[in-house]
């Protein structure tokens, strides 16, 4: 089965303007979440939809007329996408593109999520039953064909039984053959999903990230709450937590990776949170800050990290990593064997500026290991006398059940090594990591808000944690070969 990383928009025009204009911009700004697929469906008089592989592609102003009568109707989802594990040819990317529609008699019904689904075996099998054989390899169908099978008790209901029996990650947006859109988040709030409308309210929109809502000028309204859904039909919206369990558990992985800067999660902007982590940093590790030079970046998902680390030292921020700008793949979510040649294309390192030099390179994570390993050998060929890892987010010694590509305890380096281990595994002088405390107070979120769980081991749901307590049981940590441990094992 296929686990989805990725973003979703989703947008109701309540003055009857077309919806399109505001999806396409939607997924322009959260193109960084998925770039293996992209989709689209709206609603005008029946269901339309539209996927294709690779990044969201560049549409003209004058094309967006031809769009709108490709994908009528004034309320649609949208979705970008990557799988973290399956197929891998283009056909099958294809028929996992999102939002998937599947039907039922005439009641047809369209979903795109983002997130992981934990007890995907019971849910099969569930599924499997009512249904027969599914067409895709994704999470999604099963999601839909759960919420489908569920839903001549009403959306809302449907939602409910979905939250509840449903373990995972998941922040939904949705569609229905009636027009009527909803969206929907898990019970602890996994993964984000904000709600925002245009200036004058007559525009509603549902968006993983705030620059979904930035890019369209509309302004933020709030999160959705963990087991809230939300419901849009010609009348208006109406809101309403299904389940309330108290807890909450917001992927930490967000901050120092996969959320845009410029996005703003739990009334913070990430670029800050991320400076504090340099400020942090710095501060923790004064002995190897008097014993370097100056401080690099990997970019640019530590550059803001870099910064605060710069302002809390004063040491020169030398800007001399650059990616090239349009290899836009992610070498963390690639093929093995994809990855070490895209790292070898993305960044450049020119060798100006670092002969002799001691260096502190500031790196979001560290997750396998081969991208900072490459990083590391590259500053070296370049003439850096010392290189310091300093690392945002700690240690990542479990796997992710809940949709970050790191699913697998063999894959991850810091499973097998700690800190000094892993410097010398990678080449570097030293590995400072982040520690945890640092971390969750410059997030401004309380511990028990967060999930730490690759890094603390202790997971916010039940049978995450009895795989990941049983896999950790049976690995054997001298095999480093990628064993690929699915959540779906007897536990
Ligand atoms: S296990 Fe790690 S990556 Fe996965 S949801 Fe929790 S914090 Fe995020």
């Amino acid at each position: 089965m296929v686990g989805e990383r990725c973003g979703v928009f989703g947008a109701k025009c309540f003055d009857g303007s077309d919806a399109f204009v505001n999806l396409y911009w939607g997924l322009v700004a959260q193109n960084h979440r998925g770039h293996e697929s992209y989709g689209f469906l709206t609603h005008s008089e029946g269901l339309r939809r539209y996927v294709d592989l690779g990044l969201v592609p560049r549409i003209e102003r004058q094309e967006f007329l031809r769009w709108n009568i490709l994908l009528p109707g004034n309320v649609g989802i949208a979705h970008v996408r990557y799988g973290t594990s399956g197929h891998r040819d283009v056909y099958a990317h294809l028929k996992d593109a999102q939002p998937i529609v599947v039907s039922r008699g005439k009641e047809k019904l369209g979903l795109a999520y983002n997130g992981n689904l934990v007890n995907i075996g019971w849910l099969k099998e569930f599924v499997a039953k009512r249904n027969g054989r599914l067409k895709t390899t994704s999470d999604t169908e099963l999601l839909s064909r759960y919420l489908l099978d569920n839903l001549d008790r009403g959306i809302i209901d449907s939602v409910k039984l979905c939250m509840e029996d449903v373990e995972g990650a998941f922040s939904v947006v949705g569609l229905r053959s009636s027009g009527e859109f909803f969206a929907f988040r898990d019970p602890l709030g996994m993964r984000p999903l904000c709600l925002g409308q245009s200036r004058d309210g007559s525009i509603k929109a549902v968006s993983s990230e705030t620059v979904g809502l930035d890019i369209n000028d509309f302004q933020v309204l709030s999160e959705v709450e963990p087991g809230e859904a939300l419901i849009f039909t010609k009348d208006g919206m109406e809101r309403q937590r299904l389940v309330r369990n108290g807890g909450r558990a917001f992927c930490g992985f967000e901050f120092s990776y996969f959320a845009r800067p410029d996005s703003m999660i739990n009334g913070k902007y990430v670029y800050r949170v991320r400076e504090e982590f340099g400020r942090n940093l710095g501060r923790r590790y004064q002995d190897v800050v008097r014993d370097s030079d100056l401080i690099i970046s990997i970019p640019e998902t530590a550059d803001d990290a870099a910064y605060g680390l710069h302002e809390e030292t004063g040491l020169r921020w030398e800007r001399t990593l650059r990616r090239h700008r349009f290899v836009t793949h992610r070498a963390f979510i690639l093929e093995v064997d994809e990855r070490t040649s895209t790292i070898d294309r993305k960044i450049n390192v020119p060798d100006g500026g670092l002969k002799g030099k001691r260096a502190i390179v500031v790196e979001d994570s560290i997750v396998r290991g081969d991208t900072t390993r490459t990083t590391v050998k590259k500053l070296r060929e370049a003439g850096a006398e010392k290189v310091y890892l300093f690392v945002t987010f700690p240690r990542i010694t479990h796997p992710c059940f809940y949709g970050i590509d790191m699913a697998t305890f063999t894959e991850l380096i810091g499973f097998y090594f700690n800190e000094e281990g892993i410097a010398k595994e990678i080449g570097a002088d030293a590995v400072c990591y982040q520690p945890l405390e640092d971390f969750v107070k410059a997030t401004g979120m309380r511990k028990e808000d967060l999930c730490m769980a690759c890094t603390t081991g202790s997971y916010p749901t039940e049978l995450a944690q009895r795989i990941a307590d049983k896999v950790r049981s049976t690995v054997d940590k001298s095999d480093r070969s990628r064993v690929y441990e699915r959540p779906n094992l007897e536990v």
